[in-house]
C-alpha cells in the first residue's frame, strides 16, 4: 500500500458474519448480480442538484459504512477498511428531451447496466446514486448498493438523512443533526458475545432435523427454460378486509403478522413435502437492543436464521402459530449467531443447504417513511421500487400497512410463474381459514380453492364412457370370431391360428372343464409357457365363467405351491413340457397333451356358461410385503373396459400385429392378449429366447412386422429402434419413462404412449401420448385418467393436494379390483371409500405412488411412498425379500434396497446381520432364497454387517449403508448387466 492510500485510511476492522457470508457468496457467484441492491423512486418538486450533491457529501462524511471497502485477498481474515475520503458516486442526467417511452426504455437500460457493472469490493464506495431529470419538476432516483453495506432497515434512515440535509442546503441552512453510532460499534459488540450459549440454544432447537426441506419446484420445465437463470417476482395483495381481520385475530391471540406469514409458509412446505418437520429461513433485524441507538444505525445488521416447524396434523392452526411465535421470541437473544455455525451445530450434513427458502417480513417500509417526510417537505416521493437477489431459490417477502402484501422472488429456472401464483393464493387461503376459525385442525385445512377442488376431483375426471353392461371379455372375443373367422388370431413365428380355430379349441377345452364342474368364481391355474396352448387355455377358462390364475413357469416350486394353494385352484392347466416342474404331490393337474383325445370329443360351439361382468376374470399375484405374494381379484367389468379403451389407444385392431411380450403372470399381458383378441388384432407370440436378447427382439419386431409393442422402459432403453417401418404405436409401461427413451423411439408416423397403472386397477389407469418429443420436460407425464377411471392426488388426511404438490395417487372407477384374495385386512386398508363420489359404496385404491398434477391436467409420477420398487418392469416389495431372508436360520436382521445410478443399471442389494451362532454362509442363504423367490427378486449383491445403521427414530438409515464394491470382502457383486432381459443373476462369487 502506498503512503497516500495509507493516509486515506480511517479504520480497519473485521466483518460481521453476515457480511462474511455475503462476501463469500458474491465471490463464489461473481458472474451474477447476487446481493446487488437497487432502490428506485420518483421525486416531484423543484430540485437543486448542487445542494443535493452537498447533502450526499455530508451524509457520506457522517457515515463510515458508506466509505467502506473490503479486502480479502492474501488475508487470513477478510477486513473492512474505512476510507477518510471517497469520490462521490453521483450521476446527474437531464432526460427531459426524451419522450415518456424513451425515458422508460433508458431507465430500464440504465438500471440493468448498473447491475452489470456491480461493485468491486476493494473499491469504496460500494454504492452509487443517480438523479435523472424527467421533467422540470420530476426526478427519478436510482440508488444502488452492495448488500454488504446496508440492510433494509437502514434505507429509510439513509434517505431521511439525505433529504433532510438537502432541504436544509436548498434553503441555505446548515442542519445540525446528532451523530449516528458507527457500524464498528456493532462489530465490537459482536466480538464480546459468548457463542457457547448460542450453541446450546441452536443445538436444542434443531436437534433431530436431518434432511433439508425440499421446495415445491417443478422439474417439467423444458431444457431451454431450465437453462435460463434469473429472478422473477410475483405479488399478491391480500385485501384490506382480510388484512384487518387478520390483524384483529392476530392481536387477539398475541401473534404477530410475521408469525402468521411464517406459519402459512410452514404449512405449505409441510403439505408439499408430506413431512411433519420442516425448516426454512427467516431474516431478522439483528439489532441488539442493549446497543444504545442501534435502531438509528446504518449498516448490515440483519441475519438469516432457521425456523423449524414441527407439525402435528391434529393440532390447531393457532397452536402451530403460537409455537412458532414462542420459537421466534426465544431465538431473539441469539439473533447474532452466524448461520454457518448454526449449520455446523445442526444434524444437517455440511454439504446440504440448511434451508432453501426464506421468509422476510419487512418492518421498514421506505415508502411509508418518505410519505411521513412529505408532511414537512416541499417534495413528493412516490413510485418506490426495489430489486434485490438472495441466494435462495425462493424468497417470500411480506409487508404490511393496511394491506398485507406477499411477494415471492423466485429462481426462474426452477419454477413456473403459474405455480408461484398458486402458492400465493394458497397462502391467502390458509390465512383466510385462520380468520374463520383459528382452532381448525391442520388436518382439515384445505389448500385448494373450491373451484380447483371441483377441477381436480371432477373436472379432470370426466371419463365416463359407455361400455356394454352385460358382456364379459370372452363375449367380445366371440363377437370378433363371428365378424372375421379367418383372420389370424395368434401367430408364433411362421405358425398361425385363425380366430375360428382358436375359438373352436378354446370351446372344446371349456366344455371339458364345465363337464368337470367348473363354473363362475372358480379358479383355474394356467402353468404353460408361451405357446398356442397358453392362449387357448386362457380363453377356455374365461369361457367357463371361471377366473384364470396365471403362474409363471420359471417360478421356484415353493412359490408355485403357495399360489396354487392360496388361490384354491380347482385345476391346473399345463402341458407335458411344463408339468415336470410342478410340485409332485398334487393331483389336480391337467396336461393339455394328455387330454387331447378327450377334447376331440367335445362340442365346438360357444358354451354360453353363466358369467356376469362382476364375476372374476383373472387373479394376478404380485409381490407382498409380508413375505408372500398376494392375489389381486380382477373382474370382467374392468377387463372389458380396459381392453376396449386400450384397444383404441394402442390401435389393437384388425390387420395389426401386436407383440406379446409380458409373461402371463403380469397383467401387462392382458392388453396384449385379451386386448388384441377382443378387438380383432393378431397376437404375435415370441419365445423366451428372443425376449432375452435385445438384438433378437429388435429383429423379431422387424421380421414379424409388429405394429404395436408395449414394453417396459428398461427394455426400450436397450433395444435398437432403427429400421422398424411397421411399428406404428410404441407404448412404454410399468416403470417411469424418461425423455431419452421418448426421443429414441419417436418417429414420424409413429405414436409414443406412456401408460401407467397398477394391477389393482385392471392394468391401466392413465395414459399420456407424447405430442412433441422435443417439448417434454425431464419427467414424462403419466397422463390423464383413461375411460371410466377417476384419480385423486391426496395428502395423508385424504385432502386433495394442490396442483404441483406431491400426493398419493388414489384410483377409482370401473377397473378397480374386488380386493386381495384371502386378505380382508389388507383389502380394507388399500381399497377405501371414495369420499368424492356421490354414489354409495364406491371405493378407491391407495396406489402407494407419489404423483402430482401438472397445470395441464396431466399427472406426473414421482416415486413410491413405500418399499415397493420396479426393477426391469417387475414389481417387487422389498419387505417380501427381507422377510424371506429373516426366515433363514442364523439371520438376525436384513435390509434390501435398490441401488444403481442409471435406470438400466439398477440392482438389488441385501444387507444382512447374522446371529452370533451362525452356522451357514451366503451360498446357503442364496439357495434358500432361490427356492422361494423368483430370480428377479434375488439380490445381486449381499453385504454382511455387524448391525444395520439406524436413524434416531429407529428406521434403517439407508443413506449410510455402504454401496457394494467388487473388492469388498463380503460382497457378492454383480454389476447389473447392460441387458436387463438377460438372466438377472450373474453373480460373481468371491
Ligand atoms: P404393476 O401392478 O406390476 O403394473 O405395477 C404397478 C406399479 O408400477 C405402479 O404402482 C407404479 O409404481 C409403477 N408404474 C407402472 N407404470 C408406470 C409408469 N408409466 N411410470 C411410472 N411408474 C409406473
Ligand atoms: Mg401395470
Amino acid at each position: 500500500m502506498n503512503a497516500s492510500k495509507k493516509k486515506n485510511i480511517e479504520a480497519i476492522y473485521p466483518l460481521s458474519p453476515m457480511q462474511q457470508g455475503m462476501l463469500f457468496h458474491s465471490i463464489l457467484d461473481s458472474e451474477s448480480d447476487i446481493y446487488f441492491e437497487q432502490t428506485l423512486f420518483k421525486v416531484r418538486g423543484k430540485m437543486n442538484p448542487e445542494a443535493f450533491k452537498k447533502a450526499l457529501q455530508t451524509v457520506v462524511d457522517r457515515n463510515p459504512i458508506l466509505r467502506t471497502a473490503f479486502v480479502y485477498k492474501k488475508l487470513e481474515q477478510s477486513l473492512q477498511v474505512v476510507h477518510k475520503v471517497v469520490d462521490l458516486p453521483l450521476t446527474i442526467e437531464d432526460w427531459r428531451s426524451f419522450s415518456k417511452e424513451e425515458q422508460q426504455t433508458r431507465l430500464n437500460q440504465f438500471v440493468s447496466a448498473e447491475r452489470k457493472k456491480g461493485f468491486k469490493f476493494s473499491k469504496a464506495p460500494l454504492f452509487r446514486l443517480a438523479l435523472l431529470q424527467l421533467e422540470d419538476d420530476l426526478w427519478q432516483v436510482v440508488w444502488s448498493n452492495h448488500h454488504i453495506l446496508l440492510d433494509g432497515w437502514s434505507m429509510p434512515q439513509l434517505f431521511q438523512e439525505i433529504f433532510a440535509f438537502y432541504e436544509g442546503y436548498a434553503k441555505g441552512i446548515e442542519l445540525n443533526l446528532p451523530p449516528r453510532r458507527p457500524y464498528r460499534d456493532y462489530i465490537q459488540w459482536l466480538q464480546k458475545q459468548d457463542l457457547k450459549k448460542a450453541e446450546s440454544f441452536w443445538k436444542e432447537t434443531l436437534q433431530g432435523f436431518y434432511a433439508p426441506t425440499s421446495l415445491p419446484y417443478y422439474n417439467w420445465l423444458t431444457e431451454e427454460e431450465a437453462d435460463e437463470t434469473s429472478y422473477l417476482m410475483e405479488t399478491l395483495e391480500i385485501g384490506e378486509i382480510l388484512s384487518q381481520q387478520l390483524e384483529q385475530t392476530a392481536r387477539k391471540h398475541q401473534l404477530t403478522l410475521n408469525t402468521l406469514v411464517q406459519g402459512a409458509w410452514a404449512i405449505l412446505l409441510h403439505r408439499f413435502n408430506n413431512e411433519n418437520d420442516v425448516l426454512f429461513g427467516t431474516t431478522v433485524s439483528g439489532r441488539p437492543p442493549e446497543l444504545e441507538g442501534v435502531e438509528q444505525m446504518i449498516g448490515l445488521f440483519i441475519n438469516t436464521l432457521p425456523v423449524r416447524a414441527q407439525i402435528d396434523p391434529e393440532q390447531s392452526l393457532l397452536s402451530l402459530f403460537q409455537n412458532l411465535q414462542k420459537q421466534a421470541v426465544a431465538s431473539r437473544e441469539f439473533e447474532y449467531t452466524p448461520l454457518a455455525e448454526i449449520h455446523v451445530w445442526s444434524d444437517v450434513p455440511g454439504h446440504a443447504e440448511l434451508f432453501r427458502s426464506i421468509v422476510v417480513f419487512e418492518n421498514y417500509p421506505i415508502d411509508q417513511t418518505m410519505e411521513e417526510r412529505q408532511k414537512v417537505s416541499d417534495l413528493k416521493f412516490f413510485d418506490f421500487k426495489s430489486h434485490e437477489r438472495t441466494n435462495y431459490p425462493i424468497t417470500l417477502v411480506a409487508g404490511s400497512h393496511n394491506n398485507l402484501v406477499l411477494e415471492i422472488a423466485y429462481e426462474k429456472s426452477m419454477f413456473q410463474r403459474q405455480f408461484i401464483r398458486r402458492l400465493l393464493d394458497q397462502m391467502q387461503l390458509i390465512l383466510r381459514q385462520f380468520v374463520a376459525d383459528p382452532f381448525v385442525p391442520l388436518r382439515r385445512l384445505t389448500l385448494v380453492t373450491p373451484a380447483d377442488t371441483e377441477l381436480l376431483t371432477k373436472g379432470w375426471n370426466q371419463t365416463e364412457r359407455d361400455i356394454p353392461s352385460d358382456r364379459c371379455v370372452h363375449h367380445l372375443f366371440e363377437d370378433q370370431v363371428k365378424k372375421r373367422p379367418d383372420a389370424i388370431a395368434v401367430q408364433f413365428g411362421e405358425k398361425t391360428m385363425s380366430y375360428a380355430a382358436l375359438n373352436e379349441k378354446a370351446n372344446r377345452l371349456a366344455h371339458f372343464l364345465i363337464q368337470k364342474g367348473v363354473k363362475a368364481e372358480d379358479r383355474i391355474a394356467i402353468y404353460i409357457d408361451r405357446s398356442f396352448n397358453m392362449i387357448i387355455a386362457i380363453m377356455a377358462v374365461l369361457k367357463t365363467g371361471a377366473a384364470y390364475v396365471p403362474v409363471d413357469t420359471t417360478y421356484p416350486q415353493e412359490r408355485v405351491r403357495f399360489i396354487l394353494e392360496d388361490s384354491r385352484c380347482k385345476w391346473v392347466l399345463t402341458d407335458n413340457a411344463s408339468m415336470a416342474s410342478l410340485p409332485e404331490d398334487q393331483n389336480n393337474y391337467l396336461s393339455l397333451n394328455s387330454i387331447r383325445d378327450a377334447l376331440n370329443d367335445q362340442p365346438t360351439g360357444n358354451p354360453n356358461a353363466v358369467c356376469f361382468p362382476k364375476n372374476l376374470a383373472y387373479i394376478i399375484y404380485t409381490s407382498g410385503s409380508t413375505g408372500k405374494p398376494k392375489g389381486t381379484l380382477l373382474q370382467h367389468l374392468g377387463a372389458v373396459n380396459t381392453t376396449l379403451a386400450l384397444g383404441e389407444i394402442f390401435e389393437l385392431k384388425p390387420g395389426r400385429n401386436i407383440l406379446q411380450f409380458a409373461t402371463i403372470g403380469f397383467d401387462a399381458s392382458v392388453p396384449e392378449i385379451l386386448g388384441s383378441l377382443t378387438n380383432g388384432a393378431t397376437v404375435q407370440l415370441v419365445s423366451r429366447e428372443v425376449i432375452m436378447s435385445p438384438e433378437k427382439l429388435a429383429e423379431w419386431l422387424r421380421n414379424q412386422k409388429i405394429n404395436t409393442a408395449i414394453l417396459p422402459p428398461s427394455v426400450l432403453a436397450i433395444v435398437s429402434s432403427d429400421d422398424l417401418p411397421d411399428l406404428k404405436v410404441i407404448g412404454s409401461a410399468g416403470e417411469a419413462c424418461n425423455r431419452d427413451i421418448v426421443r429414441k423411439w419417436s418417429r414420424k408416423g409413429r405414436r409414443f404412449i406412456n401408460g401407467y397403472g397398477p394391477t389393482e386397477s385392471t392394468v391401466s389407469t392413465s395414459i399420456y401420448e407424447i405430442e412433441d418429443p422435443d417439448k417434454i420436460g425431464i419427467n414424462v407425464p403419466i397422463g390423464s385418467p383413461m375411460a371410466n377411471t377417476r384419480v385423486y392426488v391426496l395428502d395423508s388426511a385424504l385432502n386433495p393436494q394442490p396442483i404441483g404438490f406431491p400426493g398419493e395417487l388414489h384410483i377409482a372407477g370401473t377397473g378397480l379390483a374386488r380386493g386381495y384374495l384371502n386378505r380382508p385386512e389388507l383389502s380394507a386398508e388399500k381399497f377405501i371409500p371414495d369420499p368424492f363420489s356421490r354414489q354409495v359404496g364406491e371405493r378407491m385404491y391407495k396406489s402407494g405412488d407419489l404423483v402430482r398434477w401438472r397445470p395441464d391436467g396431466n399427472l406426473e409420477f414421482l416415486g413410491r411412498i413405500d418399499h415397493q420398487v420396479k426393477l426391469r418392469g417387475f414389481r417387487i416389495e422389498l419387505d417380501e425379500i427381507e422377510n424371506v431372508i429373516i426366515d433363514f436360520p442364523g439371520i438376525r436382521d436384513a435390509f434390501v434396497m435398490m441401488r444403481g445410478e442409471d435406470e438400466n443399471e439398477k440392482y438389488l442389494a441385501a444387507y444382512i446381520v447374522w446371529n452370533d451362532n451362525r452356522e451357514s454362509g451366503l451360498e446357503d442363504l442364496r439357495a434358500f432364497m432361490k427356492d422361494r423367490l423368483p430370480d428377479y427378486m434375488i439380490p445381486s449383491a449381499f453385504m454382511e454387517l455387524e448391525a444395520l445403521p439406524l436413524t434416531p427414530s429407529g428406521k434403517v438409515n439407508w443413506r449410510s449403508l455402504p454401496a457394494p464394491r467388487e473388492d469388498d470382502r463380503f460382497t457378492v457383486t454383480r454389476i447389473a448387466p447392460r441387458n436387463p432381459t438377460e438372466e438377472i443373476l450373474v453373480n460373481i462369487w468371491k
